[in-house]
């Protein structure tokens, strides 16, 4: 036969017989698509999956439970093969070529006269990708082009408008969907230190990247410069993200920028994080809450020290609530709040854990009880990022990976 290159097309299958030969895992992901298409469909095989089973009990499939013969063809529009024999696929295809019906195999997509695209929907559009390069191959364009159209920068991040987007503890994969799209239709991008760096790569490539990062006790932009710059370029007409670590409404100034945004006439949005406070102890295999461990936490800032005259923490009485305690920014005073949670009578042997760089490579855990994690922590040389988690769930490690 002429070779030549495959031509696209959409079936309109709605009231035609469709006839598919086999019952297993193939069958099992295809058959669905076709009865959304309104096909009548012929299940030929002796035995059926159980999804596949349901669909027929469900009379949304008539089920044959037996071999494919050559009779089975008459009447059909479009055939599958999808047996896990190719013996069986061949016969099918070959009697399908007779009767000029076009044939999908499962087993060698050349065999057949149609291919089966990798599809997916965008909204209102449908999507297909058929390629010589393999099922892989297919399905990773189809990837690629659905996460593209499903891109809708006006409603990911609406031009004039600053997104407030949370973006997690500091693997990209903790960034949360609308997050990433928001971050693929900026004009453009306000970023901290702990924003997870990877992300600002799927920024458009003409978008102005600002770092207004914040070194501790070193250089950083005073959050009054931060948010004039966000009322700057929205005003201008720009899509304005403000990216930053984990959420941007724990500990991350997000109120106070939303709330500049606001007075000045700017209208905010925002795409909450996932917070280290959770996900950091999460990372470490230590759930805030467990049932007969803890029934709540509290997450408190250790920025300033307890006795500080700045501090607003009431850390006796945290010392007293018998639920996990998640302290943030709390390495360089984790000494004096410790001494201050036992001073008011927290156990000793209270379960304490040190969770640093947690989400990324250099993720270190150091664990211990609130009497000596200060000690050990120091030991360890732990730094900045870090979370402290006191209470008994500190003591579990679930094993997770
Ligand atoms: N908005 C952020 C917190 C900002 S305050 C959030 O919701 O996660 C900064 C503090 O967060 C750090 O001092 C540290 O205590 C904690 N932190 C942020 N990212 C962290 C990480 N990857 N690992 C451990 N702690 C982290």
């Amino acid at each position: 036969m002429r070779s030549g290159e495959v031509y696209l097309s959409g079936l309109v299958l709605a009231g035609r017989l469709v006839v598919v030969a086999g019952g297993g895992r193939v069958a099992e992901r295809r058959v669905p698509e076709l009865v959304v298409a309104g096909a009548r469909v012929h299940v030929i095989a002796p035995q059926l999956t159980p999804g596949l089973h349901k669909l027929a009990d469900d009379e949304a499939i008539v089920w044959m439970a037996r071999r494919v013969t050559t009779a089975d063809l008459d009447g059909a529009w479009f055939v599958l093969a999808l047996t896990d024999d190719p013996e069986a696929n061949a016969a099918v295809a070959a009697q399908a070529e007779r009767q000029r019906i076009f044939c999908v195999r499962a087993d060698a997509a050349e065999g057949g006269s149609a291919w089966t695209p990798a599809t997916g929907r965008a909204g209102d559009l449908r999507v297909g990708v058929v390629t010589t390069a393999g099922p892989l191959a297919a399905s990773r364009a189809r990837d690629v082009a659905v996460s593209a159209l499903g891109n809708d920068p006006d409603r990911d991040a609406p031009a004039g408008w600053v997104t407030l987007v949370g973006g997690g503890p500091g693997d990209e994969g903790l960034v949360t969907v609308a997050g990433m799209r928001a971050m693929r239709a900026a004009d453009v991008v306000l970023f901290d230190r702990l924003a997870p760096a990877a992300c600002l790569e799927k920024a458009p490539a003409h978008a102005e990247l600002i770092d207004v990062g914040k070194v501790p006790r070193g250089e950083f932009t005073p959050q009054e410069a931060i948010n004039a710059l966000l009322i700057d370029r929205a005003r201008a007409g720009l899509r304005v993200v403000r990216f930053k670590g984990g959420d941007s409404f724990v500990f991350g100034r997000g109120g106070e920028e939303a709330a500049a945004c606001a007075e000045a006439g700017v209208p905010v949005r925002v795409v909450p994080g996932v917070s280290s406070a959770v996900a950091g102890p999460a990372l470490a295999g230590i759930p805030v809450t467990h049932r007969g461990l803890a029934q709540g936490f509290s997450v408190v800032s250790g920025h300033v020290a307890p006795g500080d005259p700045r501090s607003e923490v009431d850390w006796a009485a945290l010392a007293g609530t018998r639920t996990t305690i998640v302290v943030l920014m709390g390495v360089a005073n984790l000494d004096s709040i410790c001494r201050a949670l036992l001073d008011a009578g927290l156990d000793p042997e209270t379960p304490a854990a040190v969770v640093a760089d947690a989400g990324s490579e250099s993720m270190r855990v150091v664990r211990g009880h609130v009497g000596g994690i200060a000690a050990a922590a120091a030991r360890a040389r732990i730094g900045a990022p870090a979370i402290t988690v006191i209470g008994r769930v500190a003591s579990l490690d679930l094993g997770l990976r």
